[in-house]
């Protein structure tokens, strides 16, 4: 439900950033953002990611992490989700490589830490797409799980190092916070590992796990020191993000399809970062390109990134329905308080459920708008962890779900969008997100009405899809008004999942 909307970069500003944050001066609109322009101050975007291995928000939340609280008090925090098999394992590999590349394991295709055919020379990590764009630029990773160095970081940065492992944790930090005080980098990645480490020995539950979070805040102050201590740093505008790969189970452990093994999240703090916000639209592709966009570069969409920078993110409209979705009804294995699902559309937006039969589950009676946590916590390892391109609230359809109980007839639901004007035009783009997982007899369809007519197919499913999906429907003549119908029918079959649907 987001969409890349143009940024003071794309708005062709210089390799300089703006006093004033991005997500203030989009808000406050192109007027505005000439006038900044006029009055921006010339200060050197740089930017520093810092990835803490199988480390869980909710347990910094639970730790003493004076750092890391006072990083989200200062900007972003967003919980995130990840994928699972057979997409990836949650592991290292694939969860590294995703926040390098800014696409998802069916992208750069690490699904375990095997890398056994990773595409990184169609997706390469974001400081190489740096070096490709401005070689003069300094970029440096060092990291004290070797593969990030050695493999998922490529020869095109400055300086990789894979830490000795005698010296882990304790030689990356000294050897980040020396290139960051001592150096002049524009572009830092920096991994610490010893929370997965604790998370393995002891499990995400435990006092040791607490504690390893208590070691690594105590880094993480001491690398952010370094960038706010140097010489220059008034003539500077720093961009810190952190994240992590993947999370753990109580016990100890990932690699699985749980919602504990599949957390991770992104701290952002930053001129374009509001002090003490929280979205829930963010995913860890994003943080590439957010890397790239603050240090001026333009983002290829050529470049096929599935994330895109975090302050140009567009909620959509299923994203308003976020407060009013509520918890389990007939779903018994989700926690009670659980958010949530709805029937209810939202404005302007209509569901027809006259050819839908009766009974059943009732949170998959028809469309619902729903959120990952909420849906995957359905059922695990159907392939519904595999629905990362969606963010927020977004719209399922899922006759296997609704099928779990006592019913009668068909499932047949179409979701009617809002009438859209198109009069004049030759030709109207529609685009939008999409999952879908084909099985039987089920169908899925796309149909546009014109005018208030008779609807027409313009586009069916009847394979997986995963992607953002762009159609082009021409305008038949004299029309002026569209409206889309997303109908889908089966029988104890399997999905479909809609987000993000832009037209014009
Ligand atoms: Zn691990």
């Amino acid at each position: 439900m987001t969409k890349h909307q143009e940024t003071n970069v794309a708005a062709g500003f210089p390799r300089r950033s703006l006093l004033l944050g991005a997500a203030a001066v989009l808000a406050a609109g192109p007027l505005a953002r000439t006038a900044v322009a006029a009055t921006a101050a010339a200060r050197t975007p740089k930017v520093l990611v810092i990835g803490l291995d199988g480390t869980m928000l909710n347990r910094i939340k639970d730790a003493d992490a004076p750092n890391l609280d006072a990083l989200m008090a200062g900007g972003l925090t967003a919980a995130s989700s990840l994928y699972a098999n057979p997409m990836a394992a949650t592991a290292s590999g694939p969860g590294w490589s995703t926040i390098a590349t800014g696409v998802w394991p069916d992208k750069h295709n690490v699904r375990d830490n095997n890398f056994t055919a990773p595409a990184f020379a169609a997706y390469p990590d974001f400081l190489t797409r740096i070096e490709n764009a401005a070689p003069a630029l300094s970029t440096y990773a060092v990291a004290s799980w070797a593969p990030i160095a050695d493999t998922i970081y490529s020869g095109k940065v400055d300086t990789r190092v894979a830490t000795p492992s005698a010296e882990y944790d304790t030689g990356t930090t000294a050897r980040a916070v020396a290139r960051l005080r001592d150096g002049n980098p524009d572009a830092v990645f920096v991994q610490l590992d010893n929370v997965d480490h604790a998370g393995h020995s002891s499990g995400a539950a435990s006092q040791a796990y607490l504690d390893a979070i208590h070691g690594v805040d105590a880094q993480v102050g001491q690398i952010v020191a370094a960038v706010r201590g140097r010489a220059t740093y008034g003539q500077e505008d720093w961009l810190i993000m952190v994240t992590a790969d993947h999370g753990h189970t109580d016990a100890g452990g990932h690699g699985g399809s749980t919602w504990s093994e599949r957390q991770t999240f992104v701290i952002a703090t930053g001129s374009a970062f509001p002090a003490g916000s929280v979205r829930h639209d963010v995913r860890i592709v994003d943080i590439a390109p957010t890397a790239i966009a603050h240090l001026g570069l333009a983002i290829d969409p050529a470049w096929q990134l599935d994330g895109s920078p975090i302050p140009g993110l567009v909620p959509d409209a299923f994203d308003a329905l976020r407060p009013q979705l509520t918890g389990p009804v007939d779903e018994t294995g989700i926690a009670a308080g659980t958010i949530g699902f709805t029937h209810t559309p939202p404005s302007g937006w209509s569901i027809d459920n006259s050819a839908m039969g009766t009974g059943g589950v009732t949170e998959w009676r028809g469309w619902s708008f729903t959120t990952d946590e909420f849906w995957t916590k359905t059922q695990r390892d159907q392939y519904r962890e595999l629905n990362v391109r969606s963010r927020n609230v977004f719209a399922v359809a899922d006759s296997d779900e609704w099928a779990d109980k006592t019913f009668k007839g068909d499932y047949d639901t179409t979701l009617v969008s809002p009438e859209y004007p198109v009069a004049g035009l030759s030709a109207v783009p529609v685009s939008y997100t999409t999952y879908y997982q084909q099985e039987g007899a089920q169908t899925a369809q796309v149909l546009a009405v014109w005018d208030g007519g008779t609807p027409v197919p313009v586009k069916s499913y009847t394979a997986e899809t995963n992607g953002r999906q762009s159609l082009l429907l021409t305008v038949p003549a004299g029309a002026s008004r569209l409206r889309l119908r997303f109908r889908y029918t089966g029988s104890n079959n399997w999905y479909w999942v809609l987000d993000n649907v832009r037209v014009g």
